[in-house]
């Protein structure tokens, strides 16, 4: 039995042929599901013969709910997977609309210092299906159309590659979710070879780039994944990867009073993108319980986001939503308590 929700338009088509069923039909069940929010494959309208075939072959994998904690700003949803394992997804509120941030696998080996989610060690890779299936789930239960998504949830992102490239195909279809490549961003930390892969893809989404900081010896200290790929070869891999697909990279940074945030830390920043199409998106630290971290004082994250203009970098300030429900940067931890 294949859970139907992990297949994309093209993998649904070569699925029903397989069967012995028109391709077609996938015209029918992908704004059926996705769109309409069906969940019982016999609810589709085909002939018996056709509904017995799909209710043999296929089945629809949704997520439990655990639970919902809202803020005026985002959603958190603690999500059941079939194993019994659990993740967790934000839905953000924005003037323009929902967006949806989810998550890539249990837990995440990658270990960055501050973030809360590296401190669970990767348990597995989520499927194409429980990562399409945390859309499913808060399209269905907030009643919202989802016109935003960011692969930045728990998860390094390309660590899961396949199924995560599986996952922004059944996002971006048309006549399903039908969210556009423009409004996809993909985080990473930093993964070259798959950045380049990722680069010359179908669908080359949006790119941010965990940076966090300017020199190599820093960044391996907060960064474990730092010791495996330098600083000048991330930056090149965005170079090919802003080049090839006219895309503007993202480089995020957060902001660790007195790690990563000094005048002449913003100064190497600087140096380092300069020439690059791309800018800085400072985010404020979120308190994960770690005492080892704080976040940089106002007045510092202004000083630092200036030198980064006056060099010609471009820079935002991420508004930190969702730091009410722990759903913010850094802040996601499956929990069942
Ligand atoms: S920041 Fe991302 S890559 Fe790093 S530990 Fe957290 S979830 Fe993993």
């Amino acid at each position: 039995m294949t859970d139907i929700y992990g297949l994309t338009y093209k993998k649904m088509r070569d699925a029903l042929e397989e069967i012995g069923e028109k391709p077609s039909r996938a015209d029918v069940i992908f704004p059926a599901i996705y769109r309409d929010g069906i969940t019982d494959l016999s609810a589709l309208g085909f002939k018996d013969e056709t509904t017995e075939k799909l209710s043999g072959n296929f089945y629809s994998g949704e997520l439990e709910c655990v639970r919902v904690l809202s803020s005026d700003t985002a959603d958190k949803y603690l999500l059941r997977l079939s194993d019994g394992n659990t993740i967790e997804s934000v839905m953000m509120k924005h003037e323009f609309g929902y967006n949806v941030c989810i998550s890539t696998q249990v837990g995440c080996n990658m270990g960055c210092k501050f973030c809360a989610s590296g401190k669970l060690k990767k348990v597995r890779d989520l499927t194409a299906a429980e990562m399409s299936g945390q859309l499913i789930a808060i399209k269905r239960i907030s009643g919202k159309k989802i016109s935003g998504l960011s692969i930045m949830g728990i998860g390094e992102p390309l660590d899961n590659y396949d199924n995560v490239t599986d996952l922004i195909s059944i996002a971006m279809y048309q006549k399903g979710l039908d969210i556009g490549a423009k409004h996809i961003t993909l985080s990473t930390c930093g993964l070259v070879p798959k950045i380049y892969e990722l680069a010359d893809s179908e669908n080359p989404v949006n790119l941010a780039i965990s940076l966090h900081a300017p020199t190599d010896e820093l960044r391996r200290t907060i960064m474990p994944s730092a010791n495996r790929y330098s600083i000048s070869e991330i930056i090149e891999a965005a170079r090919y990867y802003s080049t090839r697909n006219n895309r503007r990279i993202t480089f995020e940074y957060v902001m660790l009073s007195g790690i990563n945030d000094s005048v002449q830390q913003a100064k190497q920043l600087a140096e380092l993108l300069c020439g690059l199409n791309g800018y800085v998106n400072i985010i404020r630290y979120n308190s994960t319980g770690d005492q080892a971290f704080t976040c940089t004082p106002h007045e510092q994250i202004m000083a630092f986001y200036d030198i980064l203009k006056k060099n010609g970098i471009g820079v935002t300030m991420r508004r930190s939503l969702g730091s009410s429900v722990s759903a913010a940067c850094g802040q996601l931890r499956a929990e069942t308590r």
